[in-house]
This record gives structure tokens, sequence and C-alpha cells, in this order.
């Protein structure tokens, strides 16, 4: 049978948590073509995911030892002069609001925070982010982009691509390095690393960011909504300026600036509920008091009206819903068990966000009927089949 994106033909869920193996691993955005073939989460011979085995792995590190090569990196880096010593990116959500907080508060560093803000601010991620600020205690640069163009880039990464969630990735992975550079600050934290949710286990043995993932050297390689450079700049007539926030740092400026980006869940201990117990208590983070569509959970990626629709559409894709990724996440934190998570998946996985939809589909200018018709378009067939008429996944975790 026929496979969309490369993903692997025969399906498989993790014996562990509730992951499946078409789950795609971490890949530069500005490569992705709709031609793109997908490398996906690796399963071993138990039957086991990556994820979950580097959730085991996590458990012998010594963070004691962790900790005090964090101290010696910061001691390197710390400058007492009235400039800022790192960056802190992020959108004052529970993951950048401990970030910053345990840099400044705990370990005497002195951060500028860096926003990259949704393409769509829901109001508790608004109020997030200014309590990030206000009530944590940090300045900060946002660089919101230029609307026309943002909005005419989602709508082709959605009609090209059906990855709504596109401009916002690629914005907030670049813009830190860049004003990294502006500012000459050579220290970069993320909070936690996202190879821990999947990509190969041997990229998780070390702090250090990759840098494929915010340089590149030639513009004619990068691709923004699967439409090239000159495309965009001679079809849609956009001036290179206005695409500049979503590309990476200059290579060669990189090469002559020593940046390093690190993640501090390399450092410390990373639990996203600690996390956001954390950023209550310190930064005024406040949880939705409505259970986000599509999974049960209430205080995870709350900012952007259009994060929910991104689920539905890897939920399209790949067969996995935002209900998996949070289970999944939950069960190799020992939150939830398999049993518990299975039931959660069945209950909430891929249920339709119309929460935002129709606003979502006037901002970008898109008709809602394209978009069901583009989801359509984009799954797989050997991940679903229409019985009675309705569209069901072939395979479901158990
Ligand atoms: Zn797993």
């Amino acid at each position: 049978m026929t496979t969309k994106y490369g993903l692997p033909e025969e399906v498989k869920f993790c014996k562990r948590c509730v992951m499946s193996n078409q789950r795609p691993v971490s890949y530069p955005e500005f490569k992705h073509k709709p031609d793109r073939k997908a490398p996906t989460i690796h399963f071993d011979e138990d039957g086991i995911c990556d994820a979950c085995r580097y959730a085991e792995q996590k458990e012998q590190i010594d963070w004691q030892s962790r900790e005090e090569q964090l101290l010696q990196l910061l001691d390197k880096y710390r400058r007492n002069d009235g400039q800022y010593d790192c960056i802190v990116p992020g959108s004052g959500g529970k993951d950048s609001a401990i970030a910053a907080h345990l840099l400044k508060y705990k370990y005497g560093m002195h951060p500028l925070t860096v926003t990259w803000p949704p393409i769509m601010y829901t109001d508790y991620g608004f109020q997030n982010w200014k309590n990030w600020i206000e009530v944590g205690g940090f300045d900060n640069e946002s660089h919101k982009p230029n609307g026309r163009v943002q909005r005419l880039l989602t709508k082709l990464s959605i009609q090209n691509l059906l990855h709504p969630f596109q401009t916002f990735i690629l914005g907030q992975k670049n813009l830190a390095p860049k004003v990294a550079l502006r500012h000459q600050i050579p220290l970069v934290f993320y909070g936690e690393n996202e190879a821990e949710y999947g990509n190969p286990i041997a990229d998780n043995s070390t702090s250090l960011r990759d840098k494929s993932f915010y340089t590149t050297q030639h513009l004619n390689e990068i691709y923004l909504g699967g439409v090239s450079i000159p495309e965009l700049q001679e079809k849609y007539d956009i001036d290179l300026v206005d695409l500049l926030p979503y590309l990476p740092a200059d290579h060669q400026q990189l090469q002559a600036f020593p940046l390093e980006v690190h993640y501090l869940g390399y450092y410390l201990k990373w639990t996203p509920q600690e996390a956001y117990y954390y950023a209550v208590e310190n930064t005024g983070f406040q949880a939705r008091p409505f259970r986000t569509q599509g999974t049960y959970s209430k205080y995870n990626s709350i900012d952007d009206k259009i994060d929910d629709l991104h689920y539905y559409t890897t939920f399209m894709k790949f067969g996995i819903g935002r209900a998996t990724y949070d289970a999944s996440q939950e069960i190799r934190n020992g939150h939830v068990t398999r049993e518990e998570g299975v039931a959660l998946v069945h209950k909430y996985d891929g249920e339709f966000p119309d929460r935002y939809f129709r606003e979502v589909m006037d901002y970008i200018g898109l008709d809602p009927e394209e978009f069901m018709e583009l989801c359509d378009a984009a799954r797989s067939p050997h991940l679903w089949e229409q019985v009675n008429g309705d569209w069901t996944l072939r395979h479901q975790v158990s």
C-alpha cells in the first residue's frame, strides 16, 4: 500500500507510551517541500520508541554533575557591567518562564527575553506573556512580522503542506540567534530539548543545539510555505525584507561570532508539570480554565489560536493528534498509566478544534471548505479508510 510523506507502511505503537511510529522527527523547517520524505521516530527491537528510551536514560543522569557543568558555563559568561549576558527565547509559557526565572533569580544571570509572538494570540497567551515580563520581571524584545506577509505565508503553508504552524515555528527558531548577533550576546538558552520527544537518542547527548536548525548558506535552498524564496519574490511580489524574519541567521555572521545555543533541560531535570507549577508561582502563569480541544490538558501551548489546528493536521497526516503527544509525555513522566493514556487518546485525539476555526480562516483568508478538502487530501491511505462514508483510522492504539 502506498504511503504519503514516506511514512512507514506498517503502523506500530510504542509498548510503553501511546506514540506511533508515524511520528516525524525534527527536520529543518525551511527545507520542507510538498514532496518531502519525513524521517520518523525510531522503535527498537522491543517495540519501545526512542523518546521512552531517552526518558529511561534520563533516570540515570547525574543531575548534580550536570548542574555543576551549568555553573561553569554561566560563570564563563556572566556579566556584571550592566550588559545582558544571555538570551531566553519564549512566549512566557511555562517553559520559557521557568528558564528565564531560574537563570536570573537563581543563577544571577542577566537574560534578555526574546519573543516571536503567536500568529493569533489567545487572551490567555497574551496575558501570560505580559505576566512573564511584569510579574516575573524581565526585559523583553518582541518581533512581530509584517501581518500581511505572515497571513499569506500561513495560507500557503496550509495549501501546500497542510502545516498551519510553519511561520510560527520558523520565526521562533530563527529569531533568537539573530537577536543574539545584533546585540552581541554570546549565549542563548532554550528550555527543553524537543529532541527528547523522538529524535535519535544521540541528539540528546549534547546541550548544544544543532546549527543546521538555524543557519543556511544559500538563500535558494530555503522554502517558506513550500515555495522557494525567488518564487515568493516574483510570483507573490514579496520583498525580501519581509521574508527575513523567517530566515536563519546569516551564516558568515554566525561564523564570525562565537554564539552558543544551549538547552537548560540538558543541565536541569525538566518535567512539564513541575515547570507549570513553577511558572504559576513565580511569573503569574495561568492555565486556561477550559480544556484544549483535541486533548485533555489546560496548560500546554495555549498561546496561539492556530495551535489547535496544527495538531488537527498532524492527526490527518500522521494519525497522531494532540492527546497522543500529551499522553505519551505524561506516561513517560509517570503522571498517567499507559491504560489511562490509551483511553485519553480514544476520547480526545482528532477532536475538531472549532473554538477558533472560523476566526483563523477569516484571518488568513482561506475558505473553510477548502481547508476540509485539504485535510481529506492529506490522509494517507495506509492510515485512513472510509467506513459508511466516514473517515476512520485503520489502526488505533490499544
Ligand atoms: Zn514510547
